[in-house]
């Protein structure tokens, strides 16, 4: 058991640095290709899978990366508690050991 202030903080979503990258997605097999860094190679990939199979759907997706962070300095006490030594994060919730 450990003793633990608990609170509410607020968290923030920002888009990463990570490029964003395309997937290419077979509706007729299910087959995909890898991620490609333009939309443009993901519709190749659409061309070069019709040559082959004659199969005529697809979708592209674009996949980009987002990180939460909390901010400092935001979070309001709402009591304490003893609890278990685990992760205790649920949306914009989060309990912090003190
Ligand atoms: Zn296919």
């Amino acid at each position: 058991m450990t003793r633990r202030r608990l609170g509410f903080a607020l968290w923030r979503l920002r888009e990463s640095p990570t490029p964003t990258r395309y997937r290419a997605h077979c509706l007729i097999c299910a087959a995909h290709s890898s991620d490609a860094v333009s939309a443009g190679a993901a519709q190749q990939w659409c061309l070069e899978h019709a040559g082959r199979t004659h199969h005529s759907a697809y979708e592209v997706a674009w996949i980009g990366r987002f990180d939460a962070a909390m901010e400092d300095n935001t979070t309001d006490i709402i009591g304490t508690a003893d609890t278990a030594d685990t992760a205790d994060t649920v949306h914009s919730r989060s309990a912090r050991q003190s």
